[in-house]
């Protein structure tokens, strides 16, 4: 919250708007755009009017066109917020930064990545929850961000059913 908005509200300040974390690289993707089928399963039924998904990547502003367009082609959320790692900044503390900056402004549900020693650090300093993807079963760390997600009421509702033929 920021200090004009405690000033405007006082104590009735609104709720924090939602938002995960998501890294890129062994978390949504295998070599730089070969899609993981489970994270992009889930990150694509997240209703996008009540949460927002930032990626917080090691990826340098180079890899942003290939980045959006592997964000198009598999129509996920979030296209605006990928945070690249500036040059000259080690990925650490550029997941650290990110995080904490982000669990400021947002309910932060939970960060998911691979690497416990970057984001997952980097969520413990932020006061997040981790979800750690292990690489060998990406689909169990999907299924627990899922879960948390839907805690949340974050998915579009399923079509009852879809109308058929014609
Ligand atoms: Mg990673």
């Amino acid at each position: 919250m920021s200090d004009l908005a405690h000033s405007v509200f006082g104590d009735d300040v609104p709720a924090k708007p939602l938002a995960v974390i998501v890294d890129l690289d062994d978390t949504v993707c295998v070599g730089f755009d070969c899609p993981i089928r489970v994270a992009v399963d889930v990150l694509a039924r997240i209703d996008r009017q009540k949460l927002t998904v930032h990626y917080v990547t090691a990826r340098t502003d180079v890899s942003r066109a290939g980045t959006d367009r592997f964000i198009m082609d598999h129509r996920l959320p979030g296209w605006r917020h990928v945070h690249y790692c500036p040059k000259g900044q080690g990925s650490k503390s550029h997941k650290a930064q990110v995080h904490v900056q982000l669990a400021k402004e947002y309910r932060v549900i939970a960060s998911i990545g691979d690497l416990d020693e970057e984001e997952g650090e980097a969520a413990r300093l932020a006061g997040v929850p981790f979800v750690l993807v292990d690489r060998d079963n990406a689909a169990l760390a999907w299924a627990e961000l899922e879960r948390l997600l839907e805690m949340v009421g974050a998915f579009v509702a399923r079509e009852a059913s879809a109308t058929e033929g014609g």
